[in-house]
C-alpha cells in the first residue's frame, strides 16, 4: 500500500471512502472530549473529508494530511476557497482560513508540528494502513502529540478472510495493543453496520462493526 497506490486511487476516482456528508460519529461524539476551543485539531491521511469543515466551524484549526496532491486541490475547490501555499521538508502547505492541508507523507510529519496539536481525529486513517504499517504509524503520530491531546478513532472490525482492505479490520484486541503506550484507547460504541455497507454484503461479509473510540496521550 504505497503511496502510488493511493494517488491511482485518487487519479481513477475510486474514492468510495469519501462521504457525501459529516460523519454522524463525529457530531455525537466530539463534543464530550471537551478539546479546548481554538486548539489545534490533527486530521491524518485526511482525503478531502468534510469532517474537516465542520471541525473547523466549531472554531478547531484544522491540520489535514493527505498524500494525494489531487485530494487536496479538490478539497479547496470543492469549498470554492483559494489557499495560501508554501512549501516546507513536510510538504506542500495550502491554508485557507482556519483549515491548512499539508500534502505530504504522514510519515513525514515534523515532531514539532505534531507536538503543536490538542486534538486529533482519525477516522479512515489507521485502518486505511496494512497491518505491518500500523504500528510504525501509531508511534509515529501518536508518540509525538503532546500530553492531554484527546480525539476519536473510529475503525472497522470485519472477518479479514472474507475480503481484502483498505478499509483493513483493526480489531479490539489490536487496538488495546496499539494504543497500550503514551496515548489510550477506550471505547464508546460499537455498532453493526453490515445492512448499510454494500460493498461489504456484496463480497460476502458476514460481520462488519464500526468502533469508536476515545483517544487520549499521557505523559
Ligand atoms: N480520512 C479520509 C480519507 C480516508 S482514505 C476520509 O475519511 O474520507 C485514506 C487517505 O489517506 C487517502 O486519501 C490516501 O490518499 C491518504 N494516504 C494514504 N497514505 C498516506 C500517507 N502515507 N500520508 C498521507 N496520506 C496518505
Amino acid at each position: 500500500m504505497d503511496a502510488e497506490f493511493w494517488l491511482g486511487r485518487w487519479r481513477e476516482g475510486r474514492t468510495h471512502f469519501h462521504q457525501p456528508q459529516v460523519m454522524p460519529l463525529l457530531r455525537k461524539h466530539w463534543p464530550a472530549l471537551e478539546v479546548p476551543p481554538g486548539a489545534r485539531v490533527l486530521v491524518p491521511l485526511c482525503g478531502k473529508s468534510l469532517d474537516m469543515p465542520w471541525l473547523a466551524s466549531q472554531g478547531f484549526q484544522v491540520l489535514g494530511v493527505e498524500i494525494s496532491e489531487l485530494a487536496v486541490e479538490q478539497f479547496f475547490a470543492e469549498h470554492g476557497l483559494q489557499p495560501a501555499m508554501h512549501d516546507s521538508d513536510q510538504g506542500r502547505h495550502y491554508a485557507a482560513g482556519n483549515i491548512e492541508l499539508i500534502c505530504g507523507d504522514i510519515f513525514k510529519l515534523s515532531a514539532q508540528t505534531l507536538a503543536g496539536c490538542q486534538g486529533v481525529y482519525d477516522r479512515a486513517a489507521l485502518i486505511a494502513l496494512p497491518a505491518d504499517m500500523r504500528p510504525a504509524y501509531v508511534d509515529h503520530v501518536y508518540g509525538h502529540l503532546p500530553q492531554g491531546c484527546k480525539g476519536l478513532l473510529i475503525t472497522l472490525d470485519y472477518p479479514q478472510d472474507e475480503m481484502n482492505g483498505p478499509p483493513f479490520s483493526v480489531p479490539d484486541e489490536e487496538i488495546r495493543a496499539l494504543f497500550s503506550g503514551r496515548t489510550s484507547a477506550s471505547l464508546l460504541e460499537r455498532r453493526d453496520i453490515l445492512k448499510e455497507e454494500d460493498k461489504f454484503l456484496r463480497a460476502g461479509v458476514q460481520r462488519l462493526d464500526t468502533a469508536v473510540y476515545k483517544l487520549e496521550t499521557g505523559k
